[in-house]
């Protein structure tokens, strides 16, 4: 169990606290980690920079993805995983794809004996909705609040064991002994304290990155700082290059723009017209039109704003009013209730005005499929903050089922590895006091200095010019020499004010982690010459073969600076290559889709 205790130096007090498994982040990856770890019998420690309750899960709409096969009974773990590896244009992990789609049936199982209440089919089964580019319907849902579902239903699982919650308490380094992570420092947002968490092993389960652009379906806590803490400890990360837009987010009014309009409503038939009311999805892909993959569907809006065609606000027209008032209160309330209140619309009488948001990250810490280790002993990782499933582009839906299956995994690989370790999570204290020395310098600073407001500010604007969904070697230079000279200045940055209840001296913490993703991510796409999924080069003609073997690996180097290396895709095994031969696409009694959109 957690011992505790305090201690007092000559130059900062902080407390320390002592765990097994120590989990950084309290959405639904790392609350599964947390009853994993639980159930093997060790102490363990939940961080979240937010409320226990919060964070991205919560705000999930469309559903979790899964092949129950409860309404396309010739569904089945291998489409899924086919699905998978197809949006994701191979570049995938395909063990990682393969174990998900075998085991998201079981964690939503798992999910609704715990309480999950799902929408029903008639026969009283739970029941599944399409969404862009999953062959059968799949998508498990609680109308369009299914993460509000999901996180209410971990929580309480999570409340019934000895796991101690910190809220509103950040991370802000990784702290390890030899090679091994041993631990982490923290704040306290309410009052500054700092906290030195010992810990046999982390699992890191910070959620993603989407607030280093300016538009956004991410909320403040989307600053993705365990995918840098865990590169600042030396682990690896894959396919960074790889944002997702969604290819719905709302435009109108200004304040809510980037706000995210669920896939939902395209699954329940929503149409996307253009200002001269065509159904344009047929220029762009044909077979599966407004239901073709994400990347597909957001270039296809974009293109038609940047040609003249798009609605007042600057978007392109979403109609669900044939589904009537009833329908849409029945799938999908929130929506209609934010569209009603954020814009005055009210979406069972008129279409909505939509564009692409930043939305997901499909690089990461990449990860060992089997137990969610990272390369760096002692440190795991799952949730979208781990890259490997989604490769080029994520399906709707399986961000969920991913956080369940890959946040039990992890859980249950650091317990494995606690077992096993013989290690003491002792560290010297003048590390704890160097990083204390590095947070609060911001607030120490004298004289003129930079605001980190003004600076997130310039480096979103920046990676909206220059790293958005279609990019050109020129323009990611540019927006290169932008980021970098944004790095350069983080050593003048000051903030005003006390520890207490200080939001910039948080956006301080943050806009570095803001800073060092925008750099990787530009790198990465310089270095992926090609059209593949959400790396659309528009200096390159289409995919190029090679590439298409490969991931980019990054990892720091020895004089600090962004390490990148292109790395081999093992051949998938004949089990595997088998199930994309038509034979076996027949055999599950399916409807094949057309071929891959190449637009
Ligand atoms: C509007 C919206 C709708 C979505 N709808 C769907 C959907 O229908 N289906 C689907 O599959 N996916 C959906 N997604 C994606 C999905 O919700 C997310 O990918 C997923 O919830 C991420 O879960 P996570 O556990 O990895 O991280 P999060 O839920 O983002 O949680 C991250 C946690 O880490 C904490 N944290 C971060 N940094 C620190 C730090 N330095 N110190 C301490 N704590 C920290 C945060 O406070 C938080 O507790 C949606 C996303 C959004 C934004």
């Amino acid at each position: 169990m957690a011992s505790n205790g305090n201690r007092d130096t000559a130059r900062e007090r902080y407390e320390t606290r002592e765990y097994d498994v120590l989990i950084v982040g309290a959405g639904g990856a790392g609350l599964r980690a947390a009853v994993a770890a639980t159930e093997n019998g060790l102490s363990v420690g939940i961080v979240t920079k937010s409320l226990l309750g919060k964070a991205h899960t919560v705000m999930a709409e469309g559903g979790i993805a899964a092949s129950l096969g409860n309404v396309d009974p010739a569904d089945g773990w291998q489409t899924h995983f086919m699905d998978t590896m197809k949006s994701g244009k191979f570049i995938n992990n395909w063990r990682t794809a393969e174990i998900f789609a075998k085991e998201a049936p079981d964690r939503v199982y798992e999910l609704e004996q715990w309480g999950a209440l799902f929408n029903r089919t008639p026969e009283g089964k739970i029941s599944q909705r399409p969404f862009g580019a999953h062959t059968y319907r799949r998508l498990c849902h609680v109308g369009d609040r299914t993460g509000l579902e999901l996180i209410r239903t971990m929580q309480e699982k999570v409340l019934a064991t000895d796991a101690e919650v910190y809220m509103e308490t950040t991370i802000t380094k990784l702290l390890k002994s030899g090679d091994r992570v041993v631990g982490a420092l923290a704040y306290t947002r309410e009052n500054g304290k700092f906290i030195h968490f010992k810990a046999k092993a982390v699992v890191m389960a910070t959620g993603g990155w989407g607030r280093i652009f300016k538009v956004t379906s991410n909320s403040w806590e989307g600053t993705g700082d365990g995918v840098v803490l865990a590169y600042d400890a030396g682990a690896e990360l894959v396919d960074m290059e790889m944002m997702q837009f969604h290819p719905t987010g709302m435009v109108w009014p200004p304040g809510v723009r980037g706000l995210l309009v669920t896939e939902g409503v395209r699954g329940e038939g929503g149409l996307l017209r253009n200002s001269e009311g065509d159904r344009y999805m047929e220029n762009y892909d044909p077979e599966r039109m407004e239901l073709s993959s994400r990347d597909v569907v957001a270039r296809a809006n974009y293109t038609e704003v940047q040609e003249g065609r798009g609605s007042p606000h600057g978007g392109v027209y979403l109609d669900i009013t044939h589904l009537g008032y009833d329908g849409i209160m029945n799938k999908l309330p929130t929506m209609h209730e934010q569209f009603l209140k954020l814009a005055d619309i009210d979406i069972s009488k008129e279409p909505m005005e939509v564009f692409p948001t930043v939305h997901y990250t499909m690089g990461g810490i990449k990860t060992d499929p089997e137990t969610g280790a990272s390369n760096v002993p002692g440190l795991f990782a799952a949730g979208e903050v781990a890259g490997g499933l989604h490769g080029a582009n994520r399906l709707g839906g399986n961000s969920l089922s991913d956080l369940l299956v890959f946040g039990r995994r992890a859980g249950e690989g650091a317990s494995a590895y606690v077992k096993e370790s013989v290690h003491s999570s002792d560290i010297a204290e003048g590390e704890v006091l160097t990083e204390i020395g590095r947070v609060l310098e911001p607030l120490k600073k004298q004289g003129e200095g930079e605001s980190p407001y003004l600076m997130q500010q310039e480096l979103q604007e920046a990676m909206m010019e220059h790293a958005n969904l279609m990019r050109t070697g020129d323009s990611l230079k540019e927006g290169l020499g932008k980021v970098l000279g944004l790095k350069d200045r983080l050593a003048n940055m000051k903030v005003q004010g006390s520890r207490l209840f200080n939001p910039g001296w948080h956006t301080a913490q943050d806009i570095r982690y803001l800073i060092q993703i925008s750099e990787i991510i530009i790198r990465t796409a310089l270095e992926r010459t090609e059209r593949r999924g959400a790396q659309w080069r528009l200096d390159f003609d289409g995919p190029d073969d090679e590439l298409g073997r490969v991931n980019f690996i990054v990892k720091k180097d020895e004089q600090g600076e962004v390490g990148i290396q292109k790395r081999e895709i093992p051949p998938m095994p004949e089990h595997l290559a088998s199930l994309f031969e038509d034979k076996v696409v027949d055999m599950a009694g399916g409807e094949k889709r057309g071929a891959e959109s190449q637009f």
